[in-house]
């Protein structure tokens, strides 16, 4: 049995209803990463998927590459996004009892890491229950030990771009890939995965109902989808 958490970032888009209505139907509890600036914007998707099920974390104010901020410029966006994640639940009615992050790009600060680190921790945003993942590559690189949220599968699905040369075909590729070059193979049998996706309107346009296309995929596949748990 293979078991994965789903994680969809970029929310709020024109398209987080529809898969949180998707999400629904197949019965996958997600967590959404939302970008703080542009859920102050347009926060009705944001509500609708926390009124609807889904949990929505915090993924910056502004999307920023973190190793390229000051350690004071990476708190203030850690900050304005909760800020405006406590607007969302407050505006849903909903009381917030976990508080996941996930850097953008994956991208942790590199000098600031630690510190970082340190700042989630102090600030008691969750970390997810990854206790069950078994690549080594996962304990060797500490990510057992960070709190923010990384994956350990990416549908690279948002590189589905006009003028990019990939296609979907080199998603259903990657997703059969034996061998990934980093992270871990999907369908590798008893394997457990935090897997990544993406609410991007622009995949969309290209490959309608692509978040639909996949997770099906994986359903077809026994992929059991477990709900989010935090330690
Ligand atoms: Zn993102």
């Amino acid at each position: 049995m293979i078991r994965a958490l789903l994680t969809i970032d970029d929310i709020p888009s024109d398209n987080t209803c529809a898969i949180v209505d998707y999400l629904n139907e197949a019965g996958i509890q997600a967590i959404m990463f939302a970008e703080g600036e542009k859920a102050e914007k347009n926060p009705e998707p944001v509500v609708y998927a926390v009124q609807h099920g889904m949990i929505v974390g915090n993924h910056s104010y502004s999307h920023p590459h973190f190793s390229e901020l000051s350690l004071s410029e990476g708190i203030r966006e850690i900050d304005r996004c909760e800020t405006a994640l406590n607007q969302i639940y407050e505006m849903a009615g909903m009381e917030r009892t976990c508080r996941p992050f996930r850097f953008p790009y994956g991208d942790k600060g590199k000098k600031n890491r630690d510190a970082f680190q340190s700042c989630l921790r102090e600030r008691g945003f969750s970390k997810v229950n990854d206790t069950t993942i078994p690549y080594t590559w996962w304990r060797e690189n500490g990510l057992d030990r960070d709190i923010d949220t990384l994956w350990t599968f990416d549908f690279t699905e948002y590189r589905i771009r006009p003028g990019s040369g990939y296609t979907m075909e080199d998603v259903w590729k990657r997703i059969r890939n034996p061998n990934p070059e980093n992270g871990a193979a999907l369908y590798m049998p008893e394997s457990r995965h935090i897997l990544l996706l993406h609410a991007h309107d622009e995949t969309d346009e290209l490959v309608p109902g692509y978040y639909r296309l996949l997770l099906d995929d994986l359903l077809n596949h026994g992929v059991q989808f477990v709900k989010p748990d935090f330690v």
